[in-house]
């Protein structure tokens, strides 16, 4: 690789990621490459540029009656559900090996697609989806049943079974992408049903990277379709009466419209959506510590992530302490080309994200909220500066939607009290994350307890592994993802009744 150089970004990446940009790619249906049915092509954007960097197929809805019929013949007929739990945990696991095996290449194509820095892209996000393929192959054979007690006499002999759920159609959104992918694919994959992927049409190149990869370690024809496109060919998906589950990540109004689109054959559906997640500082908190922590629970991946902590509440005792160390902190952040090595941020997804977090922030500021640090970088392709807003009131819009971008909106907290604080931090539509940052440990467990949110970090956010459920309460969505409930939600309950 070349040193990086603004005047042309894609000489820093290795000679496979150049060559893989030009390539012709195709869809990936029933392990074979292919062109869309209606032969449709769609140009991927670098957002740190804006200029386009590859080509994809664009599929439509013959192309999803194709993988459909080809995952369900592999999931009716095919050996993977027949496969010895053994023989998928071996796959599976090699899907973990390869992912480290080629770990510089998806990283510098997510880093292209999506924007984030390489080293943060490489070392965190790709390396903890190996972690996620590794973790479970671990649950490929340690999906069990149970006996019950129905009739103590021996008369009767009841016990139960987990089932793959079938053909499972995996909707993902442009944050993260490799790691959302394996997120979804993994615990599917575990449990026995064949998968049909559709990344977000922003961020597609890491996911036909991966069809190279699922071949390689040798995951059977049909048992992962890969389809690049639009939200037309997530509807399509949606309303197809041979898909018997919907994984989602991306915004509500989207999980609502699933909700509503996929009533027609009642497929099971799991939806990872927005938040809008709630951060207390108490003044026995290590404040130092908390400064640079609170700052990157939204500013990682340029406040594109759904756990962002993007209302923060300061005791007022330490209020001016902390807005002053955090607008220190963002003023310190150097924006740039996710494959510069000094960067610390890089841009917004697109476009349309890019004006829509603009939008959102000068409202808050119309709405008589203090810009501390911040606001739009003036420069080409997408950036936004890290972000610190003060004195936001819960009337305001940047108070109640999710901005998706590198924007804190701050409000100084003027009681200890648990049962206000809670009505505080429950006062949105959402209910995905919070995190907590004081040294009382009642106060911590007192206030986690009665958050409705899945999940709560207590002096750290946005930690994960694999091992640790994720999902929301309210309109952030329905189900988990990771650790054990994520192999449920890919698995149906029989039960088996033998009369003696
Ligand atoms: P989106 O929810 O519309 O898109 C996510 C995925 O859904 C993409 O793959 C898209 O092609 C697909 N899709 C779109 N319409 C569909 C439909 N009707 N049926 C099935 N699939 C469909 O997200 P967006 O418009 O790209 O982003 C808008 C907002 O969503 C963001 O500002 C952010 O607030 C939120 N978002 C949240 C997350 C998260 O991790 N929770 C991720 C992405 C976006």
């Amino acid at each position: 690789n070349k040193p990086f150089s603004n005047e042309n970004p894609l000489e820093a990446v290795s000679a496979e990621t150049r060559a893989f940009l030009q390539a012709k790619h195709k869809l990936f249906i029933g392990g074979d490459s292919v062109d869309a049915a209606e032969g449709g092509r769609r140009d991927v954007i670098d957002p740190a540029t804006g200029k386009v960097i590859s080509n994809v197929a664009d599929a439509t809805g013959k192309d999803v009656d194709l993988a459909v019929s080809a995952a369900r013949k592999a999931f009716d007929d095919g050996p993977w559900r027949k496969m010895k739990p053994n023989e998928r945990m071996k796959i599976i696991w090699r899907l973990a090996e390869l992912t480290d095996k080629y770990a510089q290449e998806l990283a510098e194509l997510d880093v292209l697609d999506e924007g984030s820095p390489y080293f943060v892209v490489k070392n965190f996000y790709i390396s903890l989806a190996a972690d996620h393929f590794r973790y479970f192959a671990g649950w490929a054979n340690k999906v069990d049943g149970t006996t019950m007690p129905v009739n103590m006499d021996g008369e009767w002999h009841v016990y139960t079974v987990r089932e793959p759920v079938g053909v499972v159609a995996q909707i993902l959104p442009w944050n993260v992408p490799f790691l959302m992918l394996s997120w979804k694919l993994a615990p599917a994959l575990a449990a026995g049903c064949t998968v049909i992927v559709k990344p977000a049409e922003d961020t597609p190149l890491s996911a036909i990277r991966f069809a190279e990869i699922c071949r390689e370690a040798g995951i059977p024809d049909g048992v992962v379709n890969i389809l690049t496109g639009d939200g037309k060919v997530g509807a399509a998906l949606v309303e197809h009466d041979g898909v018997d589950k919907i994984g989602f990540t991306g915004s509500t109004a989207t999980g609502k419209a699933i909700v509503r689109a996929s009533a027609g054959n009642l497929k099971r559906v799991s939806l990872e959506l927005g938040g809008k997640s709630p951060v207390f500082v108490f003044p026995d908190a290590d404040i130092d510590a908390a400064i640079p922590q609170v700052a990157e629970s939204v500013f990682l991946n340029s406040g594109q992530a759904c756990t962002a902590g993007s209302r923060l509440y300061i005791h007022e005792d330490v209020y001016d302490r902390v807005i002053e160390g955090v607008a220190k902190y963002s003023e310190g952040l150097k924006l740039g080309h996710g494959l510069d090595e000094s960067t610390n941020l890089g841009p917004i997804i697109s476009e349309k994200q890019y004006n829509r977090v603009t939008g959102l922030l000068q409202s808050g500021i119309d709405e008589g909220a203090s810009l501390v640090a911040g606001g739009d970088a003036g420069m080409a392709g997408y950036f936004v500066r890290p972000t610190l807003l003060r004195d936001v009131t819960p009337q305001m819009s940047v108070y109640q939607e999710e901005i998706f971008g590198p924007v804190i909106s701050a409000m100084k907290m003027t009681t200890e009290n648990i049962d206000e604080l809670a009505r505080e931090a429950n006062n949105t539509n959402y209910g995905l994350a919070a995190s907590i940052w004081t040294s009382d440990i009642s106060r911590a467990h007192k206030l986690a307890a009665r958050i409705r949110a899945g999940i709560i970090w207590v002096n750290t956010h946005n930690q994960s592994d694999a091992n640790m459920p994720w999902g929301g309460y309210k309109q952030s969505g329905w189900g988990r993802e990771m650790g054990k409930p994520a192999m449920d939600m890919y698995t149906e309950v029989k039960s088996v009744a033998v009369a003696l």
